[in-house]
């Protein structure tokens, strides 16, 4: 079973909690027991797990991917002036997988699913979830 969304965003950096929307994908899908992929069909931004109960810990994230892979000083900046979203994209990675049972994410109490912008404001990034029965 596969649904694909698209969220917009609203700055150049910025974390932003999918965790109730791959939830409501999940529960709909039927699926009790498997297996469920995240998937950021971009080349600028990327999925993470993490909490975001305390939402210092993007900001300190994306503080610390600013801090090492700065702006404007890479061989890509010559084509579209985003080397460093590429970067920080390749990084993190484009999709996590979890586990599914008794139709729930088995996440722990403090992770959640977050999609990274790292070349925003976006109008669409488009996420598919794909589930699998296991
Ligand atoms: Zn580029």
């Amino acid at each position: 079973m596969q649904h694909t969304f698209t969220i917009n965003t609203s700055q150049r950096m910025e974390i932003i909690d999918i965790n109730r929307k791959v939830e409501e994908i999940v529960t709909n899908s039927g699926v009790k027991e498997g297996l469920c992929s995240i998937f950021v069909q971009h080349a600028t931004a990327a999925i993470v797990i993490n909490e975001n109960y305390d939402p210092n810990i993007c900001l300190d994230i994306n503080d610390m991917l600013a801090k090492l892979i700065p702006q404007g000083k890479w061989r890509h900046d010559q084509v579209d002036g985003n080397a460093d979203s590429h970067i920080k994209a390749a990084i993190i990675g484009p999709s996590e997988t979890i586990p599914v049972k008794n139709s729930k994410l088995q996440l722990g109490r403090w992770q959640s699913i977050m999609l990274c912008e790292f070349d925003g404001p976006r109008s669409e990034r488009t996420i598919t979830v794909t589930i699998i029965k296991g």
